[in-house]
Formats: structure tokens, C-alpha cells, sequence
């Protein structure tokens, strides 16, 4: 369910979006920049003779700059393949500078899956380190120069790309591994706490360490590693929360919706006394659907009073009473709807959910719970040994 935003759309594979977030965009450039300053010392490690090189520096710069490009693509594309093989189900593919997402549907539910899927991505990058590396070693004796330091700086970035991306910083893959390590022991929420922690210690690490060596790349990726394991804990523990939560305690009871024999203009004065955009649309007590405020205000208003409700009707996913928020919530995602009918064992309306009763129960539970473990822990310590 994790969604990224700030992400470009630039292809898709097998129907899945391939997407470049921003913060790979705004590295590029700059990689290009850096290397294009120090080509010099590149071609000397790389034992090339610089005056034997194609072409400006900066050209270079955006050569190396491209083909991290497609390095990280193929790490992403190693994490997917793998996914779809094992049967999960891929929603997008998001290239990041660090922690790139092949966003599941799900997440692995086993830690083991979880920790192979981590684990394929850095080992293909560090492979293809291994291949590059061997065809520079093929080409150093021909002469080919340009092609020695083009295999020789893809090398580099793969290397690189393997050993970072292992580093224990969630939710980098690395810290995945660590998670799932951690998750056999400990339980998912816990040890997705744990990791988080050594996750944000790495961010805060990687920050320190960019401001004093005046190095915006380790700052933008500390920046991203932070945002980000503090996100995942978080929605890790939100759903754990719901899961235990029904629908039933979450929603708003109702069981009435606008009839769907309503004119318009009776259903605009629905909304106005509920207070809300969207309600589900019932004859006899029966949900059909649901009907938004934007659907009824678009029919011009003189023709309201003469139209009715099931003109502009749509369908709306239906919940059970005792089916689990976590579900629902999936399910509201999965449709694009805002709106869930819930309906009782005779398939009468019960009530409706909507994000905002979602975020409503979850703040209540989870400071429930918190009080429960507070009050659990001060009985541990004043319980006489
Ligand atoms: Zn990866």
C-alpha cells in the first residue's frame, strides 16, 4: 500500500508502471557535474590515458550519469522478476536513488521471501560488477581505451550500488534483510521498530557525514533513508493495528442511504445536512451504490429536480461487520473508492466507511493500546518481587 509520490512515469513492463522519482532526476545532473570535474582522476584510476578519451569531460559526466541510470534499473528489475516469479503481484516500478521500490501489493509474508527479495537486487548489481569488471580486464590489452573506461566506470557504479544498497540502513535492502532477520524473534511491528532505528541512525550518520565533506549526494540520500523508515514503521504499525480492529468499530453507523428513487436536489440537501461528499445510495434499506457531491452538482441545477439519484450512481465496494480494517482499508485502495458500503449478515446497510473513520479508529486504538503496554509495564514494576 506503500505509495510513492514525486515519481515520473517513463515506461511500463508487462503492464506494471515504470516510474523515475524525482530524486534520481535531480541526482542526475549533478552526477554528471562531479564526474565531469573529476574525469582526471576517473581515467587515472582507471589506468586509461586521458588525451586517449572521446569527447568533453562533462559528456563523460552524463555517460556515467546515464548508465547509473540504467544500473539501478536493472537492480530494480532484478527485485520485480523476482517478486512476479514467486507469485506476488507488482504495482509499479519506482527508480530511486536509494531504496528504489518495486512496489507489492503486498509485502511478503514470510520473512524469509522478504529477505531473498531484498537480497537479489544488490547481488545482481554486484554480478554485473563481476562482469563488467572481467570485460575491462578482456579489453585493457586492446587499445580500446574508451571502452576500458566505459566498462571500467560501470563497474564502479555497480559495485557501489551492490555493497550501498547492503548497508543495514531500512528501508534500503539491506535493512530489509535485517528486518527479516530480526522478524522471526521479535515479531514484524517490533523488529520493523528496530530496524527503523538503525535505519535513521545510518540517515543521521550518512547527513553528518555529507555536511562535513560538503557531499549533497549522501545528503539527499540521507534524507530519503530517513523519510523513509520512518514511514514504513509507521504504516507497519498501522496495519498491524487494524488487523485486529473490525469494520464494524471503525465505521459510521447508518442504515439509510439516499433513496434511489431521490431527485437530486433532495439528495444535495443529504449532503448538506450530513456534512460529508460522498453516501451510498439504498432502496429499502438495500445498498446499491454510492452517488458523490461533484456527480449531482454537475447536472445543471435546473434539471435537479426532475433527475434522480440513480442516474449518477456509481458502484461501491461492499464490507462485512466482521472483516478487519486492514482489509478494507486494501480493499478501498484496490477500487479507487472512498467510499465502503458495509452491509450486514442479511445484506442490509449497516454503515459506511470512509478514510476519515479510518484515521479516527486508528488514532483511538493505537492510544489505546500505548496505554495498555504503559499500564502493563508500571504493573511489572510495582508488583513486589
Ligand atoms: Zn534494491
Amino acid at each position: 500500500m506503500r505509495e510513492t509520490r514525486g515519481a515520473l512515469q517513463v515506461g511500463s513492463l508487462r503492464g506494471i508502471p515504470v516510474r523515475v522519482h524525482f530524486s534520481l532526476l535531480l541526482v542526475l545532473p549533478l552526477l554528471a557535474y562531479v564526474f565531469g570535474g573529476a574525469f582526471r582522476r576517473a581515467a587515472e584510476v582507471a589506468a586509461v590515458p586521458e588525451e586517449q578519451l572521446w569527447g568533453a569531460p562533462w559528456g563523460w559526466g552524463l555517460g556515467v550519469a546515464v548508465g547509473l541510470f540504467a544500473s539501478v534499473f536493472v537492480h530494480e528489475l532484478a527485485h520485480t522478476l523476482y517478486a512476479l516469479a514467486r507469485g506476488g503481484q507488482v504495482r509499479s516500478i519506482t527508480l530511486m536513488m536509494v531504496g528504489g521500490v518495486s512496489e507489492l501489493s503486498e509485502a511478503p509474508p514470510r520473512a524469509r521471501d522478504e529477505a531473498l527479495m531484498a537480497l537479489v537486487g544488490p547481488l545482481t548489481s554486484l554480478a554485473l560488477a563481476g562482469l563488467l569488471a572481467l570485460a575491462t580486464w578482456g579489453v585493457a590489452g586492446t587499445g580500446s581505451f574508451n571502452l576500458q573506461f566505459a566498462c571500467f566506470y560501470l563497474a564502479s557504479l555497480n559495485l557501489f550500488l551492490g555493497v550501498f544498497n547492503l548497508l543495514p540502513a531500512f528501508p534500503m535492502d539491506g535493512g530489509r534483510i535485517l528486518r527479516a532477520l530480526l522478524a522471526g524473534r521479535m515479531g514484524m511491528v517490533r523488529a520493523t521498530q528496530v530496524a527503523s532505528v538503525v535505519g535513521r541512525g545510518f540517515a543521521l550518520l550518512f547527513g553528518v557525514w555529507g555536511l562535513a565533506t560538503f557531499n549533497p549526494f549522501l545528503m539527499v540520500i540521507a534524507f530519503f533513508i530517513f523519510m523513509g523508515a520512518d514511514g514504513e514503521a509507521k504504516q507497519v504499525r498501522m496495519k498491524a493495528t487494524l488487523e485486529k480492529v473490525r469494520v464494524a468499530e471503525l465505521m459510521t453507523p447508518r442504515w439509510m442511504g439516499v433513496d434511489v428513487g431521490a431527485s437530486l436536489e433532495e439528495a444535495l440537501w443529504e449532503f448538506r445536512v450530513e456534512r460529508r461528499t460522498a453516501l451510498p445510495v439504498t432502496e429499502e434499506g438495500r445498498p446499491l451504490g454510492r452517488v458523490a457531491v461533484e456527480a449531482v452538482r454537475a447536472v445543471p441545477a435546473g434539471e435537479r429536480t426532475r433527475r434522480q439519484v440513480r442516474e449518477v450512481m456509481r458502484p461501491a465496494p461492499v464490507a462485512r461487520l466482521e472483516e478487519d480494517g486492514w482489509q478494507a482499508l486494501r480493499r478501498m485502495a484496490e477500487e479507487g473508492s472512498p467510499l465502503l458500503l458495509v452491509v450486514d449478515a442479511d445484506g442490509r446497510l449497516a454503515g459506511t466507511l470512509e478514510v476519515g473513520d479510518v484515521e479516527r479508529g486508528l488514532t483511538l486504538f493505537q492510544n489505546r493500546e500505548e496505554r495498555a503496554e504503559r499500564d502493563a509495564r508500571r504493573w511489572r514494576e510495582e508488583r513486589p518481587a
